[in-house]
């Protein structure tokens, strides 16, 4: 970390909150504060600039046409690519892991160009929009338990040779590439399609997103109780059959 406080950024409140993904920011907050640690917040506007000096930055969802407004701004910025570069750790939802890969569709129906900083692209599904909860089994190294989430789009995002998935689904979509896969990840770098908000559902992403910025490898224990009621509710909804 760079100083004594963890500098927290959420990147674009005003164009990339559409699924209460302000909800995974105060997420990551309360937990960080919990371990005593002091929490710099830094809300980063579509017309302000992305500092390069945080630890974590977190990015939402958003329909089509804030999805390339938020692309088109990121692009012009090269405040995220040099955070990333000095190993700061980025978690992105659905619009925002979209606009980190190479490219995604916008609202008029063309390819648009990404941040890069993901090694996916996405395309738009032709069949029904993938819409529900989510039940996916995390990629083992990153010592997390099942994920769930509630899921909302039509692109579909394929995985290249440079990231990993994030997980597989038993239940949902996921990319949506019909191999089962869900989000990508690399290094201190990870996209998702995952809502509810992801950090509520399942609070070890926020504690691995935590650990990665302090570099250790464990975190005090807190009061668990409230999200297990609703991960226990939530993975008991996405089981139901349809
Ligand atoms: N607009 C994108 C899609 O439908 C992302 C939607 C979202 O962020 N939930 O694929």
């Amino acid at each position: 970390m760079s100083d004594s406080a963890l500098r927290l950024v959420w990147i674009y409140p005003d164009l990339l909150s559409t699924y209460g993904d302000r909800g995974n920011v105060l997420v990551v907050e309360r937990r960080a504060r919990q371990r005593g640690l002091d929490v710099q917040r830094i809300d980063v506007r579509s017309d302000q600039p992305v500092p390069t000096s945080g630890d974590i930055y977190l990015i939402g969802g958003g329909e089509d046409r804030p999805q390339r407004l938020a692309g088109e701004r990121l692009r012009q910025d090269p405040g995220l690519a040099r955070a990333v570069d000095n190993g700061a750790i980025v978690f992105a939802v659905c619009a925002g892991y979209q606009i980190l890969g190479h490219e995604f569709i916008d609202d008029r129906g063309q390819r648009t160009p990404g941040l890069g900083l993901l090694d996916v692209w996405s395309t738009r599904g032709e069949g029904a929009r993938n819409v529900g909860d989510i039940l996916a089994e995390p990629d083992p190294r990153l010592g997390l338990p099942s994920l769930t989430g509630f899921e909302n789009h039509q692109g579909i995002t394929h995985l290249g040779q440079g990231v990993s998935p994030l997980a597989q689904v038993s239940v949902g979509g996921g990319n949506g590439t019909g191999d089962g896969t869900e989000g990508a990840w690399r290094d201190t770098v990870f996209g998702t399609y995952l809502h509810g908000p992801i950090m509520a559902r399942n609070p070890a992403v926020a504690d691995l997103l935590i650990k990665l910025a302090l570099d250790v490898n464990a975190l005090p224990p807190v009061d668990n109780t409230w999200y297990d009621a609703l991960r226990a509710e939530r993975i008991a909804a996405a089981q139901q059959p349809a």
